[in-house]
């Protein structure tokens, strides 16, 4: 009785043999001089089968019979980036942006994965019904995979454990006014609410540090970014030029106006006020679009004794410097702000000491209209900068002038901000049983950045004009191309990442 068995078991491996070896067997090949591996560059071939990366390869090893992408010596394989801080607006406000002007400008950027943030959509992502109107207004719009966050807002903690099984990655909340009125912002007691239930959930918290007390003591009547509606009825708030009169300090056409009133402090009690939450109550605690150098020290001491914090920043910060924003420029307003040359610097020093984990688009955008462009007024403009589809670009190009590497570049765009979400076992890497997920750009060659030319809807970008090195060439998606020399190929292909 014992053969029998046995001889089963051979032909079983056999059989499985076969059949792992034809679901092994590489449809397509991608090879190039300088692929982006988890341990460094090297020269590989990358085997694909259907959606995954199957193996990777020896340069030269390329199966007969399969179909050849062979990339030119110039230009580089990454994994396809992740942006984690995206916001896409839809539902309800889809005239700021829309899933599938959002996720184009994504494919076209390199971008394979973003994650769409709880606000500025109507309804907010704060309840599981609004969630499900989410994902219905995503359905079939998507160029590129994405996944969503959920909100912590005062009083929604029951929502919190129906949202995380839907499928957010986690919650996100603000400590100063979001911008919006549906998406309020909690206070120290909100959270000793909600940690708690995002502890037992093993939930990330993911939050906008800015805390409202720094900024009204500044005494400038700064404005929280306003909703289009409040536009118009709210201005007589705010003052005046004329008002003002010759006080330079509080014109409201004045970039200095605008950075004294969201000052460092804002930033830096925020960071304090998380860090004593982190440790409190042992939630996953991460601070998105950290501005403030002056926070540094805390953050870096922070994780250095084992809290689990981390922090992203942006490429508005990390590029643009306040000394050189002119008066009435408001298509450079964000919160918190750019801030000067020398807070720039260290938050690329952060980056190479790993105190700052990633780098994010936030992008946030708005109808041209609401920055206020004639009047130039900072204090009232909407604050928030698309830049989705140049992350690669603007982060490179000031990257390799202080000599960070690809690696980084790759650590800071794809596999961080993957981890973040959760995302690590799938997306971020180049490696076998990850999708299939590639970037094909040429760190060389340089263009110009011309609004006109993005995906993004709106086109108003500080960006204009700058040149930049560092050119998108083609983007896979789960093994398929989706963009190619400036065309997008194919249909939407993007799935919503739900599980
Ligand atoms: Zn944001």
């Amino acid at each position: 009785m014992i053969a029998p068995v046995a001889q089963t078991s051979v032909c079983g491996d056999v059989r499985e043999h076969r059949l792992k070896s034809m679901l092994l067997r590489s449809n397509l090949v991608i090879r190039a001089k300088q692929v982006v591996l988890p341990h460094g560059i090297a020269a590989a071939a990358i085997h694909i089968s259907q959606d995954k990366i199957a193996t990777v390869a020896d340069y030269e090893d390329v199966p007969a019979g399969s179909e050849l992408v062979e990339v030119g010596e110039q230009s580089i394989v990454m994994p396809g980036l992740v942006d984690s801080h995206v916001h896409v607006n839809e539902p309800g406000r889809t005239e700021w942006e829309g899933f599938e002007t959002a996720t184009r400008a994504a494919a076209a950027g390199g971008i394979t994965t973003i994650v769409d943030m709880p606000l500025n959509s109507i309804p907010p992502t704060t309840t599981r019904v609004g969630f499900e109107e989410k994902l219905a207004a995503a359905k079939s719009k998507c160029s590129v995979d994405v996944g969503f966050w959920g909100g912590v807002v005062p009083g929604n903690t029951s929502e919190l454990a129906p949202l995380l099984a839907a499928g957010v990655v986690g919650f996100k909340c603000f400590l100063i006014h979001s911008g919006v009125d549906e998406f309020p912002n909690v206070t120290e007691g909100d959270l000793r609410t909600a940690l708690p239930e995002l502890t037992r959930l093993g939930a990330i918290l993911i939050v906008h540090a800015e805390l409202p007390g720094p900024i009204s003591r500044t005494g400038i009547p700064a404005c929280p970014n306003v909703a289009e509606k409040e536009i118009g009825t709210d201005r007589n708030v705010y003052p005046t030029e004329k008002e003002i009169g010759t006080d330079r300090n509080v014109c409201p056409t004045r970039y200095e106006t605008f950075l004294a009133s969201r000052p460092r402090a804002a930033e830096n009690e925020a960071v304090e006020l998380m860090i004593k939450l982190a440790r409190e109550f042992g939630t996953r605690v991460h601070i998105v679009h950290h501005s403030s150098s002056d926070a540094l020290g805390e953050l870096r001491a922070a994780k250095t004794a084992g809290l689990k914090i981390t922090a992203e920043t942006c490429p508005h910060y990390l590029t643009l410097a306040s000394e050189d924003i002119p008066d009435g420029a408001t298509e450079f307003k964000c919160c918190p702000p750019i801030r000067e040359r020398e807070n720039c610097e260290q938050l690329w020093a952060a980056l190479g000491d790993g105190t700052l984990d990633m780098i994010v688009s936030d992008h946030s955008p708005c109808p041209p209209e609401m920055k206020l462009r004639e009047s130039g007024d900072f204090l009232a403009a909407w604050g928030g900068i698309s830049s989705l589809q140049l992350r690669l670009p603007l982060v490179w190009t000031e990257a390799q002038r202080r000599g960070h590497s690809l690696d980084d570049l790759s650590r800071w765009l794809c596999a961080a901000p993957a981890q973040l979400v959760g995302l690590q076992n799938r997306k971020g890497k180049i490696a076998a049983g990850w999708d299939a997920d590639l970037v094909i750009w040429n760190p060389e060659k340089q263009f110009e950045v011309a609004g006109q030319r993005l995906h993004h809807r709106h086109k108003l970008t500080p960006y204009e004009g700058k040149k930049l090195s560092g050119i998108v060439e083609k983007t896979f998606l789960r093994g398929r191309k989706i963009y190619d020399d400036g065309e997008f190929v194919g249909g939407p292909r993007g799935v919503l990442l739900t599980s």
